[in-house]
C-alpha cells in the first residue's frame, strides 16, 4: 500500500531544519506601511537616483522590505560602478534575472526582504559579487552565466552545466499550488538549473491535470521520462498511479530527486533510474510524462515513449 502523507506545513529540509511553508509564505506579503516606489525603465539610472544615498537603508519599510524597483536600483548601481555594464545603464536593459530564493505560485512580490534574492548574470564579476553580497541586504546568492544557456545536462553527449556560484547560497524553494488542493514542495540548487521561461512547474501540473481528467488513462505504472526534481511523477504518485518510474540522465539530478520525494512525503511506490531516456528498456506502461528541455527535438523522443506506453503526454 502507498503512503502519500498529506504534506505538513512544517518541512524539514536537506539540512535537518524545519520550514514553516505559511510563514514563509506570508512573508511575501507588504506590510500596512510598505510603499510602492516605481523608478522608469527606460531612462539610465544615473539621472533618476543619487547614488551617493543609494544604500541598504534608502527607502526601507520598518517591516525590513524594499520596493523591488528599489532593490534592482541598487543592484544596478554597483553593476555601474563596478564597471561591468554601461554608465548609461537601465533598469530594462542591464538588470541581472532577480530569481526568488523562496518562489510561492505565480506570485511575483513587488516588495522584498532580507536574504532572499538569486541574481544571475552573464557579466558579474567576483568583485561585484562580493559588494552585492556584503551593501545589498535582499540578495542572498550570485550566479555567473547566461539565462539563456542550458544548466543541467542536454543529453548523454553533453557535460553537466552550472552557473557559476560567486557568492551566497544557491538553494531555491518552489512551492506549487496543484487541483489536487495538495502543495507540492521542490527544493534545488538553482546554479545546476536552467530558467524556465515558457512555462513554470505549476503549469505544467495544470497540464498534466488536464490531460488525465480529458483522457481515459489507467491509473497504473507511469514514467516520468526526464524527471528532473521529480514534480510530475510526484503529482502522479499524488493522483492515484500505482507506481512511478522517475528517470532523469543527469546524477545531480538523481540526487536532488530522492530529496524530494522524500519532502512530498512520497515513501513508496516509484522507482529510480538514471540513464538517457532513449536507453530505457521498459515496455507496457500506462503513461509516460516527457519534460524535456527546451530546444530538444521530441521527434525521436515521442517516437521511443509510444513504444513503451499506452498513453504519452509531452508536457
Ligand atoms: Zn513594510
Amino acid at each position: 500500500m502507498k503512503a502519500l502523507l498529506h504534506l505538513n506545513d512544517n518541512i524539514k529540509t536537506r539540512g535537518g531544519f524545519i520550514l514553516n511553508i505559511d510563514d514563509k509564505i506570508k512573508a511575501l506579503e507588504p506590510c500596512e506601511k510598505c510603499q510602492d516606489i516605481q523608478i522608469k525603465k527606460f531612462s539610465p539610472l544615473r539621472e533618476l537616483i543619487d547614488f551617493e544615498i543609494l544604500n541598504g537603508e534608502y527607502m526601507k519599510c520598518e517591516c525590513g522590505k524594499r520596493p523591488l524597483d528599489i532593490v534592482m536600483s541598487h543592484i544596478l548601481k554597483i553593476m555601474i560602478e563596478g564597471g561591468i555594464v554601461p554608465e548609461k545603464a537601465t533598469l530594462r536593459r542591464n538588470s541581472p534575472v532577480p530569481l526568488s530564493g523562496f518562489y510561492y505560485s505565480s506570485l511575483n512580490p513587488q516588495f522584498i526582504g532580507e536574504e532572499t534574492l538569486i541574481l544571475l548574470h552573464p557579466d558579474f564579476t567576483a568583485d561585484v559579487a562580493s559588494r552585492l553580497i556584503g551593501d545589498v541586504p535582499e540578495v542572498k546568492c550570485v550566479l555567473k552565466g547566461s539565462p539563456q544557456s542550458t544548466a543541467g545536462q542536454l543529453d548523454k553527449t553533453s557535460d553537466i552545466n552550472h552557473f557559476e556560484i560567486l557568492e551566497g547560497d544557491d538553494t531555491q524553494i518552489n512551492v506549487m499550488r496543484t487541483l489536487l488542493g495538495e502543495k507540492i514542495v521542490l527544493i534545488k540548487n538553482q546554479s545546476k538549473h536552467h530558467i524556465e521561461v515558457a512555462m513554470t512547474t505549476e503549469e505544467k501540473l495544470v497540464r498534466l491535470h488536464n490531460y488525465l481528467n480529458n483522457n481515459d488513462v489507467k491509473k497504473g505504472i507511469a514514467i516520468d521520462g526526464m524527471c528532473g526534481l521529480g514534480a510530475l511523477g510526484i503529482y502522479l504518485l499524488k493522483s492515484g498511479f500505482e507506481k512511478v518510474i522517475f528517470n532523469d540522465i543527469n546524477p545531480e539530478m538523481i540526487e536532488a530527486l530522492k530529496d524530494n520525494i522524500e519532502m512530498n512525503g512520497i515513501c513508496e511506490g516509484y522507482e529510480i533510474s538514471n540513464q538517457a531516456f532513449e536507453d530505457l528498456e521498459i515496455d507496457n506502461v500506462d503513461l509516460c510524462v516527457i519534460d524535456a528541455f527546451p530546444g530538444v527535438d521530441v521527434e525521436e523522443i515521442v517516437k521511443k515513449a509510444e513504444e513503451m506506453a499506452g498513453n504519452v503526454v509531452i508536457i
